[in-house]
Formats: C-alpha cells, structure tokens, sequence
C-alpha cells in the first residue's frame, strides 16, 4: 500500500497491461514500500490526523468517506472489472441501493422480470414508496431486437436493470444489445455481475455504464462475510456514487475489505473448478431418471447456450433443476443431500442446495414465480469445490429416495 493514492486513473493505469488472472493477485496490491509487507495492512481506524485545520497528513480524513484498506480492494476489483472507480458496501443491497440512489423521484426503471429476490423486494416495497416505478420485463425477449425496448419504456425510464445469469433460472440477458439501446436512449444500464463473477463475465467492456456485484457470493467466496461493490468506468458516475456512498454511509469494514482483497487472489481458480464441477453435475443430471429438466448455461441445450459463450468467459457453477414430482419430492431430495448444504446465498466452497419458492424467492408473489417457471420441484444448486465423486454419490443418493 502506497501511502499516496491519487488520481484512480493514474493509479491503475500500470495494472492495465496485465491480465484478469495476474491482478487478482497483483493489481493495486503492490508491497508496502516501507515494510514490505506483501499483504495490505489493516487500516482499523475511523480517522487521520491533520497537520492544521483542514490539512490532513495523507489524503484521508474520516473512514465513511475512505480507507486505504477498503480502497486498496476497490482498486482491485475495478481492475478486475475492466473499470476505473470501484465503491465497496456493506452488503450487495446497499450497493443495489446506492446505484438507484442516482435517480430521482417519478424515474422510472426497467428491470428483468427473474431479479434477485431481495432486490425485487427493495424495488416493490420500499423504493416505490420513495416516488420511484418499476417495469418488470423479460429481457431475453429483446435479444432479437433490442430496439422494441423503447415501445416498452417511457420518457420518465432513466435505468435499466440487468441480472444475467439471472436468479434462479439462470437466463441471459444479451448486454451488449441492450446497453447499446440504453446508450442512445440516455439510460444508465446496470448489470449485477453476482452469478458471473469478473472471472466469467465483464459487462463494462460489453458496454454497461455500472457493474454491482454482491461480493457475498462468488467474490467472497467462502461464505465468511456480506458485501457489495459497484464498478464503473464513468466519472461523472463514480462522482455522484461517491458523494451519495459517503452521504447514505454504505461502506464496507476495513477488516472485510482485506478478507476480500484475499479472496480475490484465488478467484480465477476457483472460477474455473466451479464451473468443472458444474458441468460434471448438470451432465450427471441430465441423465437422471428423477430428474426432469436440468438448466445450466454451459449445456448445448440451453437456450441461450450460444450467447453464454460468446458474452461469458465462463459458466459459472450455479445450476437450477426440476426433480420428477412436486414439493414432496423436491423436499425428500433437500432433505437427504448430505454433502450440499440446505442453505440460501451461492457461491462458496461448499456446496449449497435449496427451494427457490420456498426459500430465497418467497418474496416474489406466487403468480410471477410461476409463470417464469420456479414450480414446486424447482432445485437451485451452487456447485462447491468438493470431489465430484463425493458430491455424485450424495446427490444421487437423495434423487434415488422419490
Ligand atoms: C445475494 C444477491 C444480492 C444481494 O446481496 P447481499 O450481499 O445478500 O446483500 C443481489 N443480487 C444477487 C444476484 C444476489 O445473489
């Protein structure tokens, strides 16, 4: 850590030349150049002290504002992320909030119709109390032809909301046609990058003007801590996420920001045996006799199967499958897995297992999870880092008792 950060892009401009894989591990994380630590030091302090009213020391004043910890780690995530200006938060949430905190009251938003149960929640329940509309629409349909998205929007519509894979049926949504739109129409396009991670998917370089990540997930890792970022290339966005970030108070702790900056460093790995173990399952699956229908973007037939390897550098290690039967039989499988976990988030080591209607998504109303197909024998995995054998013989196991 250098004491002296500066301009961002400035700072990052010498990381750029080197690869995702290389800054996880390197980008912004040089050693400190006074004890040579290799690991950033924990800056555990609320506030720096001044040399004379208004003159700080370095160019820290108070840690809601700053840290040279928690701004070491956004460095190396906006590196990751192909962007200049990283903000991390509290939780995934307080980043979703602090990205809609750019719009006004009487904004309108466009968002795909498979969100995030507790963003659904934050738009429906508290955000629309706040002055703000929402338009839930699937966003896979505009694949063909993006420019239909202006018969759906409206001359108040200022953001559109994009999570692809989305949550739990783990469609794709095109970013790079629909932010193009968003582009020529003035809309500021978000995309959660959660499902992806910057390992399997970058949607600034595809064209979105903000990426948010819930960091709790696949960035963290090893499911020990809750946090959230936002990345951007933008300045004027960075400028006005930063005063709001500042205003509103949505900061992550120095001591998460470090066990961040570590979960990064094995990331790109992680990435890739997620995703080894995925495919293994979903093919194990596919073949099942009490499994109906198995949906991960790395299978051929997965509808969007092609766009998954054109606008993804990988496929991630969530998967989503419909057991024979209805919710008793969802219910023996969640209850006799062993080695899954029956738990909600996704993304660690460990192999979690769970009832979307049931659990994360209870909060979308019945109707909507059913008509975009999260039925009663719906099964969302996120694939761990376990043996493949161990977690076969487990998942098989359970499947055999319907
Ligand atoms: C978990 C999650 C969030 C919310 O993040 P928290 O860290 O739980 O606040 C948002 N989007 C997606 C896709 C998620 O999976």
């Amino acid at each position: 850590m250098n004491g002296h950060f500066g301009d961002p892009k400035k700072r990052l401009e010498k990381f750029r030349a080197w690869g995702t894989g290389t800054n996880a591990i390197h980008g912004a994380q040089e050693p400190d150049p006074v004890t040579g630590a290799v690991m950033p030091a924990i800056y555990q302090t609320s506030t720096y002290a001044q040399t004379a009213p208004g003159k700080p020391i370095g160019e820290f004043e108070y840690s809601r504002t700053h840290n040279p910890t928690r701004r070491t780690f956004e460095d190396a995530l906006a590196l990751m992320e192909k962007g200049t200006y990283g903000l991390a938060t509290s939780s995934g949430m307080s980043a979703v909030t602090l990205a809609l905190s750019l719009l006004k009251s009487g904004d309108e938003v466009i968002c795909c119709d498979d969100v995030y149960g507790g963003t659904y929640r934050l738009f429906t329940k508290l955000l629309k109390d706040q002055g703000l509309s929402f338009k839930f629409i699937d966003l896979t349909k505009y694949a063909s032809d993006p420019r239909a998205l202006k018969d759906v929007a409206s001359p108040k519509t200022k953001m559109v909301w994009i999570e692809t894979p989305t949550n739990p049926l783990l469609k794709l949504i095109d970013i790079q046609k629909i932010t193009e739109v968003c582009r020529e129409q003035g809309w500021i396009s978000v995309v959660d990058n959660t499902f992806a991670s910057p390992i399997c998917q970058q949607p600034l370089a595809l064209g979105a003007d903000i990426v948010m990540h819930s960091l709790t997930k696949y960035v963290g890792g090893h499911s020990d801590t809750v946090a959230g970022a936002l990345v951007t290339d933008s300045k004027e966005l960075a400028d006005k996420l930063y005063f709001n970030q500042n205003s509103f108070g949505f900061v992550l702790p120095p001591f998460d920001s470090w066990l961040l900056l570590r979960s990064l460093k094995t990331l790109p790995v992680r990435m890739r045996a997620h995703e080894a173990n995925a495919m293994k399952l979903a093919e194990a699956l596919k073949k099942h006799p009490k499994v109906e229908k198995v949906i991960y973007p790395g299978l051929e037939d997965h509808p969007q199967h092609k766009l998954a390897r054109t606008q993804m550098t990988g496929f991630s290690g969530m998967l989503s499958f419909y057991c024979k039967g209805g919710e008793a039989e969802a219910r023996k499988v969640l209850g006799a897995v062993q080695l899954f976990t029956l738990a909600e988030s996704l993304g660690g080591v460990e192999s979690l297992i769970e009832h979307p209607a049931i659990m994360t998504h209870a909060s979308v109303p019945k109707e909507m999870r059913e008509a975009n197909g999260i039925g009663d024998n719906f099964i969302r995995v996120s694939v761990g880092l376990e043996d493949f054998d161990d977690l076969w013989a487990d998942m098989d196991r359970a499947l055999k008792l319907i």
